[in-house]
């Protein structure tokens, strides 16, 4: 396995890119979760400035194929809180593992409306064919509420 070291914030994480970028490529987005919210969860992918799609692509990730998108709701201005996770293929080397009840304490990676954090105890929903070592780039974000189909 060759690995890249990178350094966010609290974290250094050792990454396989290579392996993250072929599960990516690969797999087919209509296996992924085909509900209102996913779907929407994926048209804003579109609207991502360049500094978002950038930092997912240096792991690798194409941020239209869940992990877990999960709709939490709508905050004050109409828009849809997600929370969610994408699988990466790497460890955690440096920095907290763990982030659930953390999430609003740790330092997290804030760049445009999403908010990033790095975890490795709590992996969940990996697909069959996901590589290990395995951790998850956890993220919260509001984002519009763009398809046609009614918010429910
Ligand atoms: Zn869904």
């Amino acid at each position: 396995m060759k690995l890249k070291e990178i350094q966010f914030n609290d974290w250094i994480i050792e990454l396989d890119l290579h392996k993250t970028g072929q599960y990516y490529t690969e797999h087919d987005i209509k296996d992924d979760c085909s509900c209102n919210a996913c779907n929407n969860y994926r048209v804003n992918c579109e609207y991502m400035s360049s500094e978002l799609m950038h930092f997912f692509h240096r792991f690798r990730i194409d941020p239209r194929k869940e992990g877990e998108f999960m709709n939490i709701g709508l905050n004050d201005n109409g828009e849809v809180h997600y929370m969610g996770f994408y699988h990466i293929v790497g460890v955690i080397k440096i920095g907290p593992t763990k982030i659930t009840d953390k999430w609003n304490h740790m330092n997290l990676i804030k760049i445009d409306n999403y908010e990033f954090a790095f975890g490795s105890d709590n992996i969940a929903c990996v697909p069959e064919d996901f590589p290990i070592p395995i951790l998850q780039l956890e993220f919260s974000s509001s984002i519009p509420w763009r398809i046609e189909e009614k918010y429910e």
